[in-house]
């Protein structure tokens, strides 16, 4: 799913968060809901040797979603981490809620993409599969 649509939903759900819990739960929501597509960018920078924004937008628009890609942020094992976390830090727990309901909307987007087994869900999977 494209970030602008993420930007959106994560924005638009914020707003309600705000009205539930207040300006800094809805603001770590926005950034969970909005910032985990970071390691789109983390990933494209190691992949490409390239610091340019643009070309990793390009990248990941019209290029490549290759098999078994690794995105660190969509990973189990940095949710479990961010559980474990909010659990002593509350307020981190809204933020894990952004990352989740944005994974929700790109589950959503890649199926209907067909993009199956296209993206890691298991840092360590992953590791066990690239990792020699
Ligand atoms: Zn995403």
């Amino acid at each position: 799913m494209l970030p602008k649509y993420h930007f959106y939903i994560g924005l638009i759900t914020s707003i309600v968060v705000y009205f539930i819990s207040g300006f800094t739960n809805a603001l770590l929501f926005f950034i969970g809901s909005f910032l985990i597509d970071t390691d789109h960018y983390i990933a494209f920078v190691f992949k490409e040797k390239n610091w340019s924004l643009m070309k990793s937008y390009f990248y990941w628009k019209y290029l490549n979603y290759p098999y078994d890609e690794l995105m660190i942020f969509h990973t189990i094992e940095i949710w479990i981490l961010l559980l474990i976390i909010g659990l002593l830090i509350n307020p981190v727990l809204f933020m894990l809620a952004g990352m989740l309901y944005h994974e929700l909307f790109d589950i959503y987007d890649m199926h209907k993409r067909k993009l199956f087994n296209a993206r890691a869900i298991s840092l360590f999977a992953w590791a066990t599969r690239n990792l020699k």
